[in-house]
């Protein structure tokens, strides 16, 4: 890989060698990141050959990548996920910009899409045909996907209370899928141990430092999207905090490369009862402490998160914030998001916008800030939670005395 140049310890700073095995850093155990050689990068790529790129999906970043050359991209289409300008949404809010990223139309519904097609290339590239991941449902249901499509085996362990939605895809996938009786901390452990038993090649997000890089990629998408002016602030839901991470990480990556001139501040978002990165954040040290997993929202119900250095330091370097919401702030979001601009979201996904709304009303964010709010995950995948966000369809007999009475309750408007 001509473009790295390493992997930096993110505890002890010592720099490794990146090889397509590579995990935690050999001298202290701590996490590492890529680190690339951005003169190298400029000298292959502008931002005016992206332009020319028809590949639509995140590989059409192959210069900030950390693969080999001459691996081939994975099979299923992932990213280049859509991007609008939400000016109904903003106008709710009370604010001028606004634009939504909307990753749940990935090929298996969230942007842990991102980090699974780079999983696949690196365990081919580490000539692995098995991998394993813990999940608490979409790195699940995307490594699943993508690894079906490349003909690889996964092993997916997946804490007992996955929405079905979630284990449906994992199944129909072909995946062996272990449904622990536990929750995220007990799933995690039982795999670590299986993976070091059995060596596959692990998917876990914390401890392979290329899969952050696969997710760093809609940060990319953004920029670009943006006509590379970047918005004042971007929004995201945090759990593990690698989706965060990568986020920060992509913009750092293109800021250095010269792509962009400015970095946005990073907006935090954790469920109200499960905070401990944005706890740790907001009293600007790295010492988190674990907390209960309770919130609706099953993608972010993290209590011991597996990457919280990197996703402090995204909050903190870029003078970023951090808001915590409750599970009938997610509901809403998740109405608004749908009603205002056809969005639908699963609880996790709608919980950035959730996070933009309550900081505007909290002052946190002028009315004249240009906002990014990323989407993470699509609603399909948890119906039950979407029925109780939304609510029940009017129930009526199948005759027009019935109809005129279900609408004389509602006092319906189109009537
Ligand atoms: C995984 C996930 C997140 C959070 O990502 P982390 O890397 O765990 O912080 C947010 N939303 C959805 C839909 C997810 O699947």
């Amino acid at each position: 890989m001509k473009n790295v140049i390493g992997a930096v310890c993110t505890i002890c700073g010592k720099m490794t060698e990146a090889n397509p095995n590579t995990t935690v850093c050999p001298a202290c155990g701590g996490i590492l990141d890529i680190a690339y050689d951005y003169d190298y990068i400029k000298s292959k790529v502008t931002k005016e050959d992206m332009a020319s790129r028809n590949d639509n999906s995140m590989w059409r970043y192959r210069e900030f990548l950390p693969v080999e050359e001459t691996t081939a991209a994975p099979k299923l289409r992932v990213g280049w996920s859509p991007f609008y300008k939400a000016d109904n949404l903003a106008k709710y809010l009370g604010i001028d910009t606004l634009y939504i990223k909307d990753d749940g139309i990935n090929p298996t519904a969230s942007l842990k899409d991102r980090a699974s097609s780079m999983a696949v290339a690196k365990a081919i590239e580490a000539g692995k045909d098995t991998i394993a991941c813990s999940s608490t449902g979409n790195a699940a249901s995307s490594l699943a996907g993508n690894s079906a499509a490349m003909g690889l085996k996964t092993y997916i362990f997946v804490p007992e209370r996955a929405p079905i939605g979630k284990v449906a895809q994992l199944k129909t996938f072909g995946a062996t899928v272990i449904s622990v009786k536990g929750n995220y901390e007990d799933t995690f452990r039982i795999s670590a141990e299986a993976i070091d038993r059995w060596g596959w090649y692990n998917r876990n997000a914390a401890i392979n430092p290329y899969l952050m890089e696969g997710k760093k990629t809609v940060a990319l998408e953004i920029a670009e999207q943006l006509n590379w002016k970047m918005t004042d602030y971007v929004a995201i839901s945090v759990g593990d905090g690698c989706t965060i991470g990568g986020v920060w990480k992509g913009f750092k990556d293109l800021y250095a490369a010269g792509f962009i001139d400015k970095l946005p501040k990073i907006i935090s978002v954790q469920a109200a009862l499960c905070c401990p990165i944005n706890t740790a954040a907001a009293a600007g040290t790295l010492e988190w402490s674990p907390m209960p997993e309770d919130t609706i929202a099953d993608s972010i119900a993290v209590g011991v998160p597996r990457n919280p250095v990197k996703a402090i330091r995204a909050v903190l370097e870029s003078g970023g914030i951090t808001v915590n919401v409750t599970d009938d702030e997610i509901y809403e979001a998740m109405r608004i998001l749908g009603r205002t601009s056809g969005v639908f979201a699963e609880p996790a996904g709608a919980a950035g916008t959730a996070g933009v709304k309550k900081a505007i009303e909290q002052g946190l964010i002028p009315k004249d800030a240009s906002i990014v709010s990323v989407v993470t995950g699509n609603g399909l995948k948890d119906v039950n939670n979407a029925i109780k966000a939304a609510g029940q369809p009017l129930h009526v007999a199948p005759d027009m005395d019935a109809l005129l009475e279900a609408f004389a309750e509602i006092g319906d408007p189109h009537k």
